[in-house]
């Protein structure tokens, strides 16, 4: 594709969000990339908070995580790139073994990822034998390895669910485990805060949690849903389950960034309000031109604010950063994968 076609194609969905001047720049860029794609026989992965202009432009596929790792192991593609962050592009690596994946930023990291190590989760296991450790996808592999089964913010409940058991250890997400808890009337404690002891044996616990929060919808608050109410009755607000149980309950509705998208595209309301990265809410609002979307958008994921046009380039051009996951542990954190899609 010529780079007029790409410029006119993202003028026409990012017109009224980025600058012309700008829109003219990401366009060369994107064909550059675009030609040495062919060239390396790679795919790129677009994750939905990536920037608009490169969402827009250069992906293969675009969606939720786990999602676009499973679709690019279904590809004869040699090299993956993710644009996303690190822990994302482990999970391609565990389910693509012998692609190369690169990520386009060397430090794209995660608060949620990097609230937790594979000790962490030894330890709990020590502390609490026998009860099985449901991890959230957006952690490190060394982590999942640690773990029976993964999650993902669409599926968590269900997970734990499925384990037909008393009690479940969720890790690492805080917000996340008490969505899950009030979802499935669970009682939660949190042992990193009140360590067990001699009384804790007769407590009511069902969810063992641990204090990891993502650091973009811990921003979010209900005096800001009060505020964007009071302007606007009818809004209709959708909340990422990464957010607090209190701005959960304050929403119409709370998923995963693939479901927020299904109900923007299914569900006709005045305005609607989504709490998550910002960019998700620009391209979304790309997508959908004919839906009134507000902004509440001071919140942009700094680890995902790293992969650019540029460096998308230069992950190709110099073949950089590659993402290695030892054999050993990939095996066992992708067994704790299958086992999540097993259930569906
Ligand atoms: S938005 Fe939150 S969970 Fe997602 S990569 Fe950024 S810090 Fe991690």
């Amino acid at each position: 594709m010529s780079v007029q076609t790409i410029y006119q194609e993202l003028k026409a969905k990012l017109g009224d969000v980025v600058p012309e001047f700008e829109l003219q720049y990401k366009a060369e860029l994107a064909e550059e990339i675009n030609r040495l794609k062919q060239e390396k026989k790679a795919i790129i992965l677009g994750h939905n908070y990536m920037e608009p202009a490169l969402f827009h432009s250069v992906p293969d596929f675009t969606g939720d995580s786990l999602e676009l790792s499973r679709k690019a192991a279904r590809t004869d593609r040699e090299v993956i790139v993710f644009c996303g962050v690190e822990f994302m592009a482990e999970t391609a690596k565990i389910l693509s073994p012998d692609k190369t994946v690169l990520l386009p930023a060397e430090k794209a990291g995660c608060s949620l990822a990097e609230s937790i190590t594979a000790a962490d989760v030894r330890r709990l296991k020590a502390q609490y034998p026998g009860v099985p450790v449901v991890t959230y996808v957006n952690t490190y592999a060394e982590v999942k390895a640690e773990s029976d089964i993964c999650c993902t913010s669409g599926n968590a409940a269900a997970v734990v669910e499925s384990l037909k058991t008393d009690t479940v250890i969720f890790l690492p997400d805080e917000y996340l485990a008490r969505n899950v808890a009030r979802e499935t009337g669970k009682h939660i404690i949190f042992p990193t805060v009140t360590p067990p002891n001699g009384h804790e044996a007769g407590l009511d616990y069902q969810l063992i949690g641990w204090p990891g929060r993502c650091e973009v919808h811990d921003k979010f608050s209900v005096a800001d849903i009060n505020n964007v109410r009071r302007q606007f009755p009818d809004v209709v607000i959708l909340a990422h389950p990464e957010c607090s149980p209190e701005v959960v309950a304050a929403s119409d509705f709370a998923g995963s960034t693939s479901r927020m998208i299904r109900y923007v595209e299914e569900i006709a309301a005045p305005h609607y309000l989504l709490l998550t990265e910002c960019a998700m809410g620009d391209n979304i609002a790309a997508a959908n031109p004919d839906k009134e979307m507000l902004r509440l958008c001071s919140v942009r994921c700094p680890h995902m604010n790293q992969i650019t046009l540029e460096e998308t380039r230069d992950a190709l051009k110099y073949n950089r950063y590659r993402i290695e996951v030892p054999e050993e542990i990939r095996r066992r954190a992708v067994q704790a994968v299958e086992r999540m899609l097993a259930i569906g």
